[in-house]
């Protein structure tokens, strides 16, 4: 079958293999297993590679970014609502925005933060098409994070850092996590947790994620 119903079954479809995969792969989550089964990975990807949206792999989405991989974002997602379900996320490194809508499926409010404008926009019109509208976009440099929307109950970064940008740590609420990997050629998913008396900083999985880039553009 061709055109866009027979697309949309053949997603269905592939999207729930992905979705076994990443339960095989050791993600438990249910919740975050849910809102992947939801979310059409393939309309954030150019059409030309749409086909291969639901393999686990990062794909380009221009401007010299890749969308995470399934698994990736599946681990991400799991441990920022690990302890508890936050209400309010702050996201660094919007990209083509499918980080961006599995975490509003999961949470009432999510601001996300792109240093570069055009992707940005591309992801707001891949939300507005799906008609999410728990989301605030903002074109600004990620290491400042965003502390007119703080304190936030979870915060996921999507680029690595050598070191934790502090206005993160800052803009977490007592209880709240941060997810985000560190260093540059040996990665590791960092969770920070702010407690009534600091912070705790546990070293996860290795992983390989595109710089966290200085400035807007
Ligand atoms: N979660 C995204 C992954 C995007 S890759 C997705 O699902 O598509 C990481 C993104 O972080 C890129 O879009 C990159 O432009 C952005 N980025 C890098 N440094 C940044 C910074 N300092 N502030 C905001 N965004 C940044």
């Amino acid at each position: 079958m061709s055109g866009p119903a027979g697309i949309g079954m053949t997603s269905d479809r592939t999207r729930g293999r992905m979705v076994e995969a990443l339960r095989k792969g050791g993600i438990r989550d249910e919740r975050v297993l849910a809102a992947m089964l939801e979310i059409p990975r393939h309309l954030f990807v150019e059409a030309g590679i749409a086909s291969r949206a639901y393999e686990d792999t990062p794909l380009p989405i221009g401007h010299g970014q890749t969308i995470s991989s399934p698994t990736i974002v599946a681990l991400m997602t799991q441990l920022l609502l690990e302890k508890s379900l936050p209400a309010k996320v702050l996201e660094i490194g919007t990209g083509c925005g499918y980080q961006t809508a599995v975490l509003a499926k999961l949470v009432k409010e999510v601001y996300t933060l792109e240093r570069i404008a055009p992707l940005m926009d591309k992801a707001r019109r891949n939300l507005r098409d799906l008609r999410v509208y728990n989301v605030r976009f903002k074109h600004a440099d990620g290491h400042r994070g965003y502390p007119e929307g703080g304190p936030y109950d979870g915060i996921l970064c999507a680029a690595t850092a050598s070191h934790v940008p502090a206005a993160l740590k800052e803009q977490l609420a007592v209880g709240g996590r941060l997810v985000i990997p560190v260093g540059t050629d040996d990665q590791r998913l960092h969770v920070i947790e702010r407690t009534a008396a600091g912070f705790t900083e546990d070293k996860r999985e290795p992983v390989r994620f595109v710089p966290l880039l200085p400035g807007i553009a």
